[in-house]
């Protein structure tokens, strides 16, 4: 209670009804003094400060029986003298104080505007303003008054306003009064900062419960997505149970942990549970047993595969040394040899004998390393590498893995390839192979690889280093008819659900099927056609036209249509600068003619039909051989004056190299500058030198091959080929005649028609 100041309340202490009711039938006046601890109930003068205020009772309203409100108006302050207990109420003797004044004076007025100003800054940060306070703030220009007033309305500890009240020079209580009001605009100003923090925190947090409550409902509504939070434990479980290496667990934890906070329908929860998902499944530790035994294993290599009898023992050999040496990591084997002659299935068969998951990656036309090591997740689409996602695939540590075409890898601008597949095929190294999806270690060292390729020459330099080559060589004949009679036939005749009593076909139909309508290394054309015979006759039979077929020649043509490849009807005729090469190539060989023909002109040398540059330069070294050596070879010395030679080899638009056709592009220009013809039954290989030495060239089996197939008679070798003669077909070797060359002289003596070639060698021994 201030001065001047109007104030309600509510009476229930007896004592207290007594005292107004006393007062109501006098004079109306109250000593209205503060209570020192407000929970007390029984009052007495030690209880009470003894300087209050007087305040005349201006209302009594009765609430109920025990209750009254009375509105009383502050007069003036005033001190209790001397209490008196003589009644039912505490009375006293009352000196009320008279107020001191101040002068109007400049100070007084600046201090009056600074505590309306501080009041009403407070007023505005608390959000208490009402207009009536501020109106009746002004309404106050006594100093103490103001003060008073501003007392009156402040939510401040009664113990300051007491001491306020009792200070009864106005100047110090308003200055009293600023300093309170400036402290409490600090208070509200901290207090608002703190509840916009409060508000925004919680205004957030509902925001994104709503969201989340919102989006949950959604995708249940949709039926997809479940809550990440479970799905997390469960991924979480998977992980224990897999015991994997701390640094790897930690990781995979780190996911799972980060796949619990996310929001359950996102991009990032669907990528992150992909990879979980990829990285949970993969066989940390999950292997087949392996069974080395070399017999067993001989047995299945021998069962499925006819001849191969080198390559057998190869991959025999290499059994045997691992099982000795287990812990010694060995290379790599690479099977080399043109399509179709078995490297895929000879592999398929190791696996089965060794009871390793089989499993073939195809390397052909991969010119991304990402390819063989993942992209990151975070990309858009990343996936793991195929060497990982193969073996997710076979759900097996310890497969076989073919790499089929190792020298089909290419190489561009994002990265090469041939680098990561080190990193995979290394053993000091794949241990800790790092798939960039992954991103974790993972052991790649009980994997077997086993890489193939159509041509050794191409594999990249490096990954060569590490590899044990085995050559595999194109089928002759007899081997391919061995081949579709014991395992082709019977291996489709299961896949086309057909016995021997339905399907058979003779040896002479056989025969013509692989003469006549294949033209290949391997058999896998020979396979196709073998299997269209049968679905002809599984058709057939299905349609009840027949109950069973026996193929012979003419039920043959009648299915398959013409032979496709004839023998051609060969020129048996011996013409000028034109001689029968022999060229190899990745799916077996060929014979390649060579032609020359000479013009009036100045010694232009011309090349053509797709010749490489070591093809090129063997046509110069031809032509500066018969230079030093006309004389010898009878030939005008100066032909190159004379006329313009151009060296063709037909099938212009087919890409060849290498330097073995040496031999036979100088022996057909000898033929067309000495004009005598060649014989036409004779084919030759060999790479050349200056001197005119015959040097030993590759793939001798095919190309012989390639010349039996042609009906060709004689065939000249280089003598340092010698010892290849051994891996040559037996039906080629008993067809051909064989002439060892180690120089061209040899060569033009047989090739040549004309004695003078002869005499050339006749002093030495061919
Ligand atoms: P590559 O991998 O060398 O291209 P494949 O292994 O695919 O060839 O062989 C093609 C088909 O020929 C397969 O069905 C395979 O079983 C069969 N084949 C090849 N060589 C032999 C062989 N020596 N004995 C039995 N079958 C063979």
């Amino acid at each position: 209670m201030f001065p001047r100041v109007v104030l309600h309340f509510d009476i229930s202490r007896k004592d207290s009804i007594a005292a107004i009711e006393e007062a109501m039938s006098l004079n109306k006046k109250l000593l209205i003094l503060t209570q020192k601890n407000a929970l007390d109930d029984n009052v007495d003068e030690k209880k009470l400060y003894s300087f209050g205020v007087l305040a005349e009772v201006k209302q009594v309203l009765k609430q109920n029986d025990e209750t009254i409100r009375v509105l009383l108006e502050g007069k003036c302050r005033a001190q209790a003298v001397e209490f008196i207990k003589e009644k039912n109420f505490l009375e006293a003797k009352v000196l009320s104080i008279n107020e001191r004044k101040c002068d109007a004076d400049a100070l007084s007025e600046a201090m009056i505007r600074k505590a309306r100003e501080l009041f009403a800054e407070y007023l505005g940060a608390s959000l208490r303003v009402t207009t009536d306070l501020i109106i009746n703030l002004v309404a106050y220009e006594d100093v103490g008054e103001t003060a008073d007033y501003i007392l009156a309305n402040m939510p401040i500890g009664f113990e300051e306003k007491q001491s306020l009240l009792e200070e009864n020079n106005p100047l110090k209580r308003l200055q009293a009064v600023t300093v309170i009001l400036s402290r409490e605009n600090e208070i509200v100003k901290i207090q608002n900062q703190l509840s916009i923090k409060l508000k925004n925190t919680i205004d957030k947090s509902q925001k994104e419960y709503f969201l989340r409550e919102q989006m949950k409902a959604i995708s249940s509504e949709l039926g997809e997505g479940s809550d990440p939070g479970s799905e997390a434990s469960e991924y979480k479980a998977k992980l224990n149970a897999l015991k994997l290496p701390p640094a790897v667990h930690e990781k995979l934890l780190k996911e799972c942990n980060n796949f619990s906070k996310m929001p359950s329908v996102s991009a990032e929860v669907n990528l992150l549970r992909n990879y979980l998902d990829f990285c949970l499944s993969l066989p940390w530790n999950t292997s087949t047993k392996e069974s080395l035994n070399i017999e067993k294993a001989k047995k299945i290599l021998d069962k499925d595969h006819f001849g191969l009898e080198d390559v057998k023992k190869r991959i025999i050999e290499f059994l045997a040394v691992k099982k000795l040496a287990p812990e010694v990591k060995g290379q790599i084997i690479c099977l080399s040899g043109p399509p179709g002659v078995g490297k895929t299935s000879i592999v398929k068969s190791l696996a089965k004998a060794l009871g390793r998951k089989y499993i073939r990656i195809s390397l052909g036309g991969v010119g991304d390393e990402s390819e063989i090591r993942g992209h990151r997740k975070t990309y858009i689409g990343a996936m793991p590498g195929r060497i990982l996602s193969a073996i997710n695939q076979v759900k097996s540590n310890n497969p076989l893995i073919l790499l089929d075409e190792i020298d089909k890898l290419s190489k561009d601008y994002k990265g090469d390839p041939a680098a990561a597949l080190l990193e995979v095929l290394d053993p000091e190294q794949n241990f800790e192979f790092h798939d960039r999806y992954v991103d974790v270690p993972f052991d790649l060292s009980k994997v077997m690889f086993i890489v193939t390729a159509n041509d050794k020459n191409l594999i990249p330099a490096p990954l060569y280093d590490r590899m044990e080559i085995i050559d595999l060589y194109s089928y002759s004949y007899e081997e391919k008819f061995n081949i579709a009679k014991n395992h082709l036939i019977p291996k489709q005749r299961k896949r086309h659900g057909l016995t021997k009593r339905n399907f058979s076909i003779n040896d002479e139909a056989l025969r013509k099927l692989i003469e006549g309508y294949t033209r290949e290394a391997g058999v896998r054309e020979l396979e196709r056609r073998i299997s269209s015979l049968m679905r002809k006759t599984a058709y057939d039979i299905v349609a009840g036209k027949s109950k069973s077929s026996s193929i012979d020649s003419k039920k043959l043509g009648l299915i398959l249509g013409p032979e496709k490849y004839k023998k051609d009807k060969r020129e048996i005729e011996n013409r000028v600068g034109v001689v029968n090469g022999l060229a190899w190539t990745s799916v077996g060989g060929e014979t390649m003619p060579i032609e020359v023909a000479l013009m009036k002109g100045k010694g232009k040398v011309q090349v053509t039909g797709s010749l490489g540059n070591v093809m090129k330069e063997s046509a110069q070294i031809a032509v500066s051989y018969i230079r030093s050596n006309s004389e010898k070879l009878g030939i005008s010395e100066s032909f190159y004056k004379t006329f313009d030679i151009h060296i063709h080899a037909p099938e212009g638009a087919v890409p060849k190299d290498g330097p073995s056709a040496g031999v036979t592009m100088t022996t057909a220009l000898v033929s067309a500058l000495s004009r005598t013809p060649v014989y036409a039954d004779v084919a030759m290989t060999g790479e050349i030198t200056l001197k005119g030495r015959v040097l030993p060239i590759g793939g001798l089996k095919e190309k012989t091959m390639a010349a039996y197939k042609e009906g060709i008679k004689t065939v000249i070798i280089p003598s340092g080929n010698e010892n290849d003669l051994k891996k040559v077909d037996r039906v080629v070797k008993d067809s051909i005649n064989f002439i060892m060359a180690d120089n061209l002289e040899t060569v033009f003596a047989h090739a040549l028609s004309s004695k003078k070639f002869k005499k050339l060698i006749s002093s030495k021994d061919c």
